[in-house]
This record gives C-alpha cells, structure tokens and sequence, in this order.
C-alpha cells in the first residue's frame, strides 16, 4: 500500500444494473419505462439552443422548480431538484443524517441507502422485513437519527399504505423521515399531502420511471420550506450549476404535460397485471407490486439459472446473489411485446 493511501476515502460503491453495448437486448433490468418520454420533451430539446450552451444553467433551476411545484399544488420553496433522485438521496442524507444515533432503514430495499450512510459515515440499522417482506411501521420507534422507506419499496415493490407512513412520523417527531417514492405512479397513493401535517417528511420523487427520463436525470424532493432550504444550503456548498440546460428544458415540458406520463402509467399497470397472470401459471410467486417491475421466485426453478438462461436469450432482468434475496427475480415491465416474449422464453426455460 502506498503511503498516501492511508488518508484515502475509501468507498464500496454501489453497483447499477447492466447497460448492455449489444442491439436488440429486451432490457428488463433498471425499471427503465418503455415508452418515450411525452413530445413535448422533444419539442422543449429541439428548440434549445446550442449557442445558450456557452452560458452556465440557472443554479435554481426555477422553470423546472415552479412547473412541478404547479403540478402538486405546491409553493416553489417546497421543491428541490437534482441529478436524478439518487443525487436528491444523497443531498437529503448529507444534509439530514448528522446524528450520532443510527438512521433506519429496511434490510431489504434500495441498495444506495447503505452506500451513502458508509460514505457520509452516518451510523445506521438496517431493519429486518417480515417474513413476507412486508415492513412493519412499529420497527420505526427505536431511537434513531432519521430514517428512509421507499414506498413502494424495492425490490419487493411492496406498497406501505399512507396510514402506515403517517404512524412512522407520528411516533418520530424529532427526525426527518424521507420517502421515496420512486415508483408511487404506478398504483400508490403518495404521502405528499402529509408535508402540511408534518415538518420533518421529505417526499422524493423522480422523472426516470413514470416520466421515462432516467437519461436525462432529474429528481425532486417536496417538503416544507425549511427542510427545502436547508438542502439547497448543502446543495449550494458542493455544486450551484447541478441541472443543465437541457435537463431543466426537459423537465420543464414533462412536468406541464401530466396527462401523457399518466397514460403511459396506465398502460404498464395494464400489462404488469396481465403478466402477474401468466407468471402464476408458469408457477411463479411474488408479492402484490405497485411498481413497475415485479419481484418473482421460481416454485422448482433457481433464480440464478433462470437469470442465466434469460440472459443467453437476450432478456435482461436483475439477480442478487444475496441472503434472503437470491431466490428472486426482478423484472421491469416492459411493451406488452416485449413481456410476450418474455413469457415464451420463460416457457422455453421452464419446460
Ligand atoms: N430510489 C429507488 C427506490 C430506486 O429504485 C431508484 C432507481 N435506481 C432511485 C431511487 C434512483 O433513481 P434516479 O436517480 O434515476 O431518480
């Protein structure tokens, strides 16, 4: 070891799913959506221009900020953006997570939260899921120094309904409760309303599921002002410039045009409920999803080779080979054709 390496920071990263190089992949594992995003957004890229490029982005982002604050009825101080939700998290972490207790989290659920508290050296316990992957509010009331639930939850796209979120909150006044609610369009109901009730909850959001803009990163958080200044302080002191122009054109088109995401929803709810059909009768289980992706196990087959042979096929999906997890599958819902084949290669696999 070098001697400089000693005051190295040394980070365990955390791992995205494959962004295959080949064509003609039937990619199923980032619960990317299908479908394009709204035209508006490709009017909003088509009318930027390239000269503007020259000139730094407005730091606060304001056309995007006020067009998702009029989306939800919301004061533009209580919204913040950033680089994707992941960029949202880890600001809301940077920023919140300053205790000396530990912030809670589920033992099973996205796989960042632990990368963050390792990198920010913020104590945590992760909280063990019930037998049916199901969270339990009441494993909320230890003493802690914040905590964070996506809802619905992923991997297991398990959805915790608002009573349940609200009674976390009720029992932690003195810690800033984040949601994540990456996927709630596509069949929760969101907890937002409750940022009138309670100071301390941070609703984070994102454009790279229901909005179908996981390329262009853009996330949000909704909360009360204070909570929202406070993160655009910490934003502020790392980088101002953090939405681009074409991210803040963008998001600025999608968030007007609520009717298009809406529909696109609609559909892949259509589908996932089809496919949870004919996954059963391939002799899969899986937990309810409000997601748009479905976590299976095989009754007979191991995920592991299941994933494999998807794989030789061209279908991509998500394995962990990790306790409690490795029997399962995590599969994005695609185009209708697209699970179609999915379902034959299954077929093909299963025998
Ligand atoms: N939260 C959850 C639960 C997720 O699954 C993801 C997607 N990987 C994210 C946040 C981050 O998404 P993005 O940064 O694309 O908004």
């Amino acid at each position: 070891m070098a001697e400089w390496e000693k005051n190295v920071r040394k980070a365990v990263p955390y791992i995205p799913g494959e962004q295959p190089k080949e064509s003609g992949i039937i990619k199923l594992n980032t619960n990317e959506n299908p479908y394009p995003p709204s035209p508006a957004v490709k009017e909003a890229l088509e009318e930027l221009s390239h000269r503007d490029l020259r000139l730094y982005p407005d730091p606060d982002a304001s056309e995007l900020v006020k067009a998702i604050a009029d989306e939800y009825e919301l004061k533009p101080e209580e919204v913040f953006v950033g680089v994707g939700s992941d960029d949202v998290l880890s600001v809301a972490f940077q920023t919140f997570f300053n205790s000396q207790e530990p912030i809670l989290f589920p033992e099973i659920t996205y796989s960042f939260y632990d990368v963050w508290a390792d990198i920010y050296k913020i104590p945590y316990e992760a909280i063990p899921l019930n037998k049916d992957l199901t969270i339990d509010p009441e494993d909320y009331t230890l003493d802690n120094g914040g905590i964070v639930i996506a809802n619905p939850n992923a991997p297991t796209g398990i959805y915790l309904e608002r009573n349940a979120i609200e009674s976390i909150l009720k029992a932690n006044p003195g810690s800033v409760v984040i949601i994540d609610e990456a996927y709630i369009d596509f069949g929760g109901q969101s907890c937002l309303p409750l940022i009138k009730k309670y100071d301390n909850l941070l609703v984070v959001q994102t454009f790279s599921k229901s909005r179908s803009m996981a390329g262009m990163r853009i996330g949000f958080a909704m909360g009360n002002a204070s909570l929202i200044k406070f993160m655009n302080d910490v934003k502020f002191s790392v980088n101002s410039y953090t939405m681009n122009r074409a991210a803040i054109a963008a998001g600025t088109a999608a968030a007007k045009d609520t009717a298009y995401y809406k529909s696109t929803c609609a559909k892949i709810i259509r589908t996932r409920e089809r496919v949870k059909n004919a996954l059963i009768r391939l002799g899969f289980e899986f937990p309810d999803s409000r997601t748009n992706f479905l976590f299976v196990k095989h009754k007979t087959m191991e995920a592991k080779t299941i994933f494999e042979e998807l794989k030789k096929r061209g279908i991509y999906v998500r394995y962990w080979d990790k306790p409690i997890i490795k029997d399962y599958l995590r599969i994005t819902v695609g185009t209708s054709s697209d699970m179609q084949k999915l379902l034959d290669a299954l077929a093909e696999i299963i025998g």
